[in-house]
């Protein structure tokens, strides 16, 4: 079974409130886990996916009350997009002029159909219409169906220099390989479903980003366990002369992380074990969780989170 592709895709938005109303109530993500940032406990980390939080399905937040807008340029995330069936780009279309989202016309890219928009931070969304996406399991969350249901990632992307170097890990490291080029666009595939599109866009000396509120903080990778993630690292030490960080202990995965050559932060995140290793999987994301050297800070950080309702 191939575990490549996308594990998840960390971003930065502003009050935890707004995110919330349009993550869960807009697009229909489900929160799969309510927590905070490990490194500054004082601002939530909400993680959105499928029921399950699969890999692949993953888009996480780090919610600031009072963050200034980032500024897209190289060396970021462009854009990340999510499949939806085909048949359901209308039914979405309706849906985001009724609820007011910031929206696009759809466009053809490598021949697929592309709805772009962006939520309440300004960050680059799209929903990308797939033939035959309405057979991946969809989960309906609020008013919406589940055979319109966003399935997951469809892909990220970058905005970089140069295309090859960027490339190099992708197809080296993470199993992906070069299956189409249209322009200053090339295309990267695993051949899976979820998650299994990187595109790099080469905009050569374009303004370097910054980051902020609607910027895209990180890329992780999927690697299936322990094992696979340090042959991972050492590919990277061995052919590319990156070093990542050592690895932290995420409580639903464990990660490395490093920059690549075209200026993005990657992770490197395992498979395992996931959002139930916390909380009884059919109750994900109600309560907020902790990790345990958290745990006795409990009451002080449920002080200085913002409230929700
Ligand atoms: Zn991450």
């Amino acid at each position: 079974m191939t575990r490549n592709g996308i594990h998840h895709v960390t971003a930065i938005s502003g009050p935890a409130r707004r995110n919330l109303a349009f993550h869960e109530g807009v697009l229909g993500l489900s929160l799969v886990k309510k927590t905070v940032n490990f490194d500054d406990p004082g601002t939530y980390h909400f993680y959105y996916g499928d029921a399950a939080g699969s890999p692949g399905t993953i888009l996480t937040f780090f919610p600031w009350e009072h963050v200034a807008p980032g500024r897209l340029g190289v060396g970021e995330t462009q854009e990340t997009a999510f499949r939806v069936p085909l048949g359901s780009i209308g039914y979405w279309t309706h849906r985001f002029v009724e609820a007011g989202v910031k929206h696009g016309t759809p466009i053809q890219t490598f021949g697929e159909t592309v709805l772009p928009f962006t939520d309440p931070d300004g960050m680059h969304l799209a929903l990308v219409g797939v033939a035959g996406a309405e057979a991946e399991p969809g989960h309906g969350v609020g008013t919406i169906p589940a055979e319109h249901a966003i399935r997951g990632f469809h892909g990220v992307t970058l905005l970089v220099k140069e295309a090859a170097p960027t490339g190099a890990i992708l197809t080296d490291v993470f199993g992906f390989a070069q299956t189409a080029q249209d322009g200053v666009l090339t295309r990267y595939s695993t051949g899976t479903a979820m998650g299994g599109i990187v595109t790099l866009r080469a905009a050569g000396d374009f303004l370097r980003g910054r980051q902020g509120g609607g910027s895209v903080h990180h890329v992780a990778f999927r690697a299936a366990d322990d094992a696979a993630e340090a042959a991972m690292v050492q590919r990277l030490a061995e052919n590319h002369s990156i070093r990542t960080t050592e690895q932290k202990d995420r409580n639903y995965f464990r990660s490395v992380y490093f920059r690549e050559p075209g200026g993005v932060l990657f992770e490197i995140a395992t498979d395992i074990p996931g959002f139930a290793v916390d909380e009884p999987a059919d109750a994900l994301g109600r309560v907020l969780k902790l990790p345990a050297f958290l745990e006795g800070r409990r009451t002080e950080i449920e002080g200085i989170l913002p409230a929700l309702s």
